[in-house]
């Protein structure tokens, strides 16, 4: 079975009605204008009937934003961190819940959801433990200056269908301790642990703090657009991220974007390949592919490229591929059919350009399958190399000259991440200094601390997320400069 797709069969048949989700608009939890069905990608079945807004519950939900601002921006800020605090509490007591859904929509395995529950749980708690305490800038015989943080107004946080429970909590908890009010919009192949985390907010938090919307990708222009939005957070693709910054510009939003990525692993010739190829496996492999920070190309030396070629290969043959309620699943589907059709493409992009070593299948059933496919022998200039592929396939990439390697990780419109392999420190972190992201991880990948920010260079990305800094991108400074 190892080798094989074993998704085919197994749909967990315990589909939720309607009545189970309701939109957030100013403390209530109300019907959609329309609905929508939200797909299991591991068995096509209907997970759940979703409400779905229309343009006057995207004006009412941002109205109660704005209406709940005027309050929640005056209560002080420890009782806001307090408040965010509780949220954290509130999801770890459902934890088994979210992952169980989180599952269903999303596909990931159940323990990679868990994970992800986990994490967001850690994210909440990291942005209650932040203060925003004014600061002196400069005290002198002749004058004081201090800056202050002010929250924006309402913030429309936006997030994609990857990861998201974990993303939602890097913008709603840092709005919120800022003394903002937000307007969630999840991807709509992925609306219900966001509608859950709605619940939650209700409970805890005073009306129209926190209101949730769902659309079929057709209200993100309206929402980013909306002349009371003071501040867009948003994490999807470069292309996307093209359009919200248009929107936001006639009316100067701020706007944080957290984009595409096409990131680069640089191999140097000292590294032992059987302890080097399951770490760039799974990084590439890793939510089937489906991560903004996921290796996407992988560059080794000649020396040793048929060796790590090879290695990946075993892994790739040896991956568990399936439902992620089964247990053993190690990798789940593509999130959603149109991300289905288009790794479609790059396996044929792969097939026709380059050497499968290993993987290639898709389902024959029913099911997003695509088994981790390893690819070599494949020129720079492939789509595979060249675009983000947001799936479970790795170009390997030989090089000669490490020079010349640098230079080809760089030779793209994305600086997310990069992550080098060496067993000398010192020549890795000499490489890492010269590979245009955001992001460079030297001998691990994903390790992504809440206190320490995270940005895109290039056009993988505008501000900050995470962090002190994280937090801060959600208020305007004061400064206040008194003479003395
Ligand atoms: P997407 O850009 O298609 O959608 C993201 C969100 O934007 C969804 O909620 C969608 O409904 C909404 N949207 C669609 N059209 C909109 C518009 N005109 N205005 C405003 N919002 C609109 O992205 P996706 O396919 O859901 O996610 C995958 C992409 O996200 C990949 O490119 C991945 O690299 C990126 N991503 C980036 C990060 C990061 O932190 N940099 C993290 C995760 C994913």
């Amino acid at each position: 079975m190892n080798a094989e797709l074993r998704s085919q069969s197994t749909a967990p048949a315990n589909s939720l009605s309607g009545e189970d989700f309701g939109l957030l608009i100013d403390g209530q939890l109300v019907a959609g204008a329309a609905t929508l069905n939200v797909i299991n990608p591991a068995t096509e079945n209907i997970v759940a009937v979703c409400p779905r807004a229309d343009l006057n519950q995207l004006n009412q939900a941002v109205a109660a934003a704005k209406s709940a601002f005027a309050t929640w921006k005056s209560v002080p800020i420890q009782k806001r961190r307090q408040l965010v605090g509780k949220l954290a509490d509130a999801l770890e007591s459902r934890m088994a819940e979210f992952a169980r859904l989180l599952t269903q929509e999303q596909g990931k395995p159940l323990p990679a959801a868990m994970h992800e529950i986990g994490g967001a749980v850690a994210m909440i708690r990291a942005f209650a433990a932040m203060d925003l305490k004014p600061e002196v800038l400069r005290e002198t015989d002749t004058a004081r200056i201090v800056r202050q943080r002010s929250p924006l107004g309402v913030v429309a946080a936006i997030t994609p269908w990857n990861f998201p429970v974990v993303l939602l909590m890097l913008k709603v908890p840092p709005a919120l301790v800022a003394g903002n009010t937000v307007v969630v919009k999840p991807a709509p192949t992925t609306p219900l642990t966001t509608l859950r985390f709605g619940e939650i907010c209700a409970e805890v938090l005073p009306r129209g703090v926190v209101n949730v919307i769902v659309d079929q990708n057709d209200l993100g222009g309206a929402l980013t657009s909306h002349p009371d939005v003071a501040k867009v957070a948003f994490t999807g693709s470069t292309a996307t991220g093209r359009k919200v910054m248009a929107s936001v510009a006639p009316t100067l939003k701020h706007v944080t974007l957290e984009l595409g990525g096409n990131d680069a692993a640089i191999v140097l010739d000292d590294v032992d390949p059987q302890e080097v190829a399951p770490k760039l496996f799974m990084g590439a492999m890793l939510n089937s592919g489906q991560i903004c920070l996921a290796i996407k190309r992988a560059y080794v030396p000649d020396s040793m490229y048929d060796s790590i070629c090879a290695e990946l290969g075993k892994l790739a043959e040896r991956a568990i591929v399936g439902n992620g309620l089964e247990e053993g699943t190690e990798f789940g589907p593509i999130q959603n059919k149109m991300q289905y059709e288009k790794v479609k493409g790059y396996l044929e992009d792969a097939r026709r350009n380059g050497k499968i070593v290993a993987g290639g299948e898709v389902s024959k059933g029913r099911g997003y399958f695509v088994r981790p496919t390893i690819v070599r022998d494949i020129p720079d200039d492939a789509a595979l190399v060249r675009e983000e592929q947001f799936g479970p396939i790795l170009p390997v990439l030989r090089y000669s000259n490490l020079d010349d390697a640098i230079a080809r990780a760089n030779d793209t419109e994305y600086g997310l991440g990069a992550t080098v392999w060496s067993s000398n420190e010192q020549r890795a972190y000499e490489v890492a200094s010269r590979i245009e992201s955001g992001t460079v991880w030297v001998n691990k990948h994903l390790d992504l601390p809440p206190d320490i920010p995270f940005a895109g260079a290039k056009q993988s990305g505008l501000g900050i997320e995470m962090g002190q800094e994280g937090l801060e991108e959600f208020t305007q400074q004061r400064v206040i400069n008194i003479a003395k």
